[in-house]
């Protein structure tokens, strides 16, 4: 359970007590609402884009810690960047926490706290949505599940 409760101790609990970026963006430009139904998580991704670039992104909703968490750090780590690199960051991200061989140029910042996720299978997808989500609203798709 190692991987698990250093997740757990060292940034999930910490961005599901106080998450990053949580709640409606006013100025969104694109939004998307996930579910993720095996677990029961819930989210709303809200972005800003301008000229291709992410300039503003927040999420709402419920969920298990995992998934606020998740959100949480990913809505920092998108801030800023195009459409391009965030295809290129949740590819890298799905393999992280499926445990798939990685690009040896992925740099993931504080996102790799979640490689613990890929001894729990089940929890694949709590960590995952947020990124469906943000993907789904930046393809113009208003609403998605993890099934
Ligand atoms: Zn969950």
């Amino acid at each position: 359970m190692t991987g698990l409760n250093e997740l757990y101790q060292e940034v999930i609990l910490h961005h599901n007590k106080s998450p990053r970026n949580f709640g409606a963006l006013e100025s969104a430009t694109h939004r998307a609402l996930g579910h993720n139904p095996l677990c029961g998580d819930q989210l709303t991704v809200f972005l800003r884009l301008e000229n291709d670039e992410v300039t503003d992104v927040r999420f709402h909703g419920k969920g298990c810690a995992i998934s606020t968490a998740s959100a949480s750090v990913m809505t920092d780590a998108i801030k800023g960047k195009s459409k391009d690199e965030i295809k290129k960051m949740f590819k890298d991200f799905h393999n992280l926490v499926t445990g798939e061989p990685r690009d040896a140029e992925a740099d993931l910042g504080k996102l790799e706290v979640f490689s613990g996720v890929s001894e729990f299978p089940a929890r694949v997808k709590c960590a995952s949505l947020c990124w469906h989500t943000l993907q789904a609203a930046i393809d113009g798709i208003e609403e998605t599940s993890t099934e």
